[in-house]
């Protein structure tokens, strides 16, 4: 392994660096650039505390996915702060949440923010989740490219933005078409009216 120092790793944009010095625990392994932090001794921390969190705190039920993130309270005395909770007791604590005064407050926050945006997500916002859901569409049919690059899907981010009210960003030759299948790439994409859409389906016109 190259030695190099936590500058030098900063300045070259290195997530990690190694110094060939022994860590307090006496690993002599890479270390974070943005934490400093000594690699085996985090995967070593994951691998103890990601077992005690197999189950709900609350109504101790097991937990489909095992979280990962937990932390101290306080380093010295030991007190975890984290918490897992499964869906049922996560949506009860949010429901007791929102009685307490706090929680009555950040309600209102919200929903001043939701009705200043015109009681819907922003343009942009909706915009991207539609390109967004429509990849995804994409992915599953195998209908994106090896050579999709970020470009491609910031170009097709553009097309979902520039498109008006009323009309709907469509696949010229359509994703899973009768006779061809059309690819998820800007060239395939088109404006068209959300009457033409609809009616269109899966027909090449
Ligand atoms: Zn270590
Ligand atoms: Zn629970």
């Amino acid at each position: 392994m190259k030695r190099i120092s936590p500058k030098q790793a900063k300045s070259q944009g290195l997530a990690r660096y190694f110094t060939g010095k022994p860590c307090k625990n006496g690993h002599i392994y890479e270390r974070y650039t943005a934490s400093r932090k000594c690699r085996k001794c985090t995967h070593v921390k994951v691998k103890k505390f990601s077992g005690l969190f197999k189950f709900c705190t609350s109504c101790k039920k097991k937990l489909k996915k095992i979280p990962k993130n937990f932390r101290y309270k306080s380093k010295k005395q030991k007190v975890l702060t984290f918490r897992p909770v499964c869906r049922i007791c996560g949506r009860e604590q949010v429901r007791k949440y929102n009685i307490t005064l706090k929680g009555k407050l950040s309600k209102q926050k919200r929903d001043k923010s939701y009705v200043a945006s015109g009681g819907r997500k922003t343009k942009t916002a909706r915009a991207k989740a539609c390109a967004l859901s429509n990849l995804r569409r994409a992915r599953i049919m195998n209908a994106t490219p090896k050579w999709f690059t970020e470009e491609h899907k910031k170009e097709i981010q553009k097309i979902y933005m520039s498109c008006p009210k009323g009309y709907h960003v469509d696949h010229f030759i359509p994703l899973k078409g009768k006779n061809v299948c059309g690819l998820h790439v800007p060239n395939n994409l088109r404006i068209i009216t959300a009457y033409k859409n609809l009616s269109k389906g899966v027909k090449l016109i």
